[in-house]
């Protein structure tokens, strides 16, 4: 996670209880199971441990590479179609140039209507925040592995997601759009304060919008610092601004499925790779995170400080998101 912007206000959202979510997306009935697959948090923090060990992944590093090649391999083999949107950028410290690589990975890769999920997934160079050693070992494990894991685990539901993992003649329903997960490179390739951040998302955001593709993305949720074993997830407050129904139905989830971690007020203001979606790609998404995070851009960001019971409670939250869809005013009026 880069920057935050400094603390809001607390604000009160209305009562959201009690809220229906109309399944506008859900395939017909009699073709719909109750529920989507179930997201098992334990696999996705071992996936969390596994990122971490291939050590640290700042852009351009042997870690990113090695990561690479693990999420190639592990989308691959779920049937996804993988690729990678590559760029340079000039080594802030050397001057040297160096490749940066927003990966990819496409479920139903024709669908024209998209729903895009997204992290970071490089790690920021020094634990700079860390008084002892702001020059030590920096692992993300909250700040760059959670959200990598979230969509690592969910990947494995994304066939029954897609309603492909039925009985093989029916499908069982669920997300009925094409799903694009990116890993952005370069959110925090800093190494001083006049260091720019976003390079990947904004690379990606300028792209989308100057050659536009063929499909379009109805909307987008970002995964940034989900893993903390103390969760609360508040809403965020450029979220609310640009993507005010998406931010809302998922809490809306978050609320009949009686998970508290998720808290319908306001808290913070963050600056992260939401912005250049919403704002050069008018993509309307919003930033999932847990600011308030004490071993931020520390050498105690490690897999000790983040939980498989977060990580449950964030995939069940997105699954039954996607399963039933944000109701289709999420999608159309932003
Ligand atoms: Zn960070």
């Amino acid at each position: 996670m880069a920057r935050p912007i400094g603390m809001g206000r607390l604000v009160l959202a209305r009562a959201l209880f009690g809220c229906v979510v109309i399944a506008a997306w859900a395939a017909p009935s009699g073709m719909c199971a109750a529920q989507p697959p179930r997201f098992d948090g334990r696999r996705a923090y071992e996936d969390l441990v596994r990122i971490c060990r291939l050590g640290p992944r700042s852009s351009g590093s042997p870690g990113m590479a090695r990561q690479q090649h693990l999420l190639t391999e592990h989308f691959s083999r779920l049937g996804a179609r993988v690729a990678f949107q590559s760029f340079d950028t000039t080594h802030p410290l050397t001057g040297g140039p160096v490749r940066l690589n927003n990966m990819i990975v496409s479920w139903d890769p024709d669908a024209e209507e998209r729903i895009l999920l997204c992290c970071h997934y490089d790690t920021r160079p020094y634990p700079d925040r860390d008084r002892l050693r702001p020059r030590g070992v920096f692992v993300g494990a909250n700040d760059g592995a959670s959200g990598v894991a979230v969509l690592m685990e969910l990947g494995r539901s994304m066939a029954a997601l897609r309603g492909r993992g039925g009985d093989g003649e029916r499908p069982t329903g669920g997300v009925r759009y094409g799903v694009d997960f990116v890993f952005f490179d370069a959110e925090e390739f800093v190494f001083g304060p006049d260091d720019a951040y976003f390079l990947g998302s904004t690379h990606f955001a300028e792209q989308y919008r100057r050659r536009p593709p063929k499909h379009r993305y109805l909307c987008g949720v970002l995964f940034d610092m989900v893993a903390d074993r103390h969760l609360r997830i508040h809403m965020e407050k450029n979220s609310l601004q640009f993507a005010p129904r998406v931010t809302r139905s998922i809490f809306r989830t978050a609320q009949r499925l009686r998970i508290r971690e998720f808290v319908p007020t306001v808290r913070h203001t963050v600056n992260d790779d939401h912005i250049p979606l919403n704002r050069i790609a008018g993509i309307p998404t919003c930033d999932l995170i847990d600011f308030d995070y004490p071993a931020w851009h520390t050498t105690r960001d490690t897999p000790e400080q983040c939980s498989a019971s977060s990580l449950q409670k964030v995939g069940s939250v997105i699954s039954q998101w996607l399963w039933e869809g944000p109701p289709r005013d999420a999608v159309a009026a932003e």
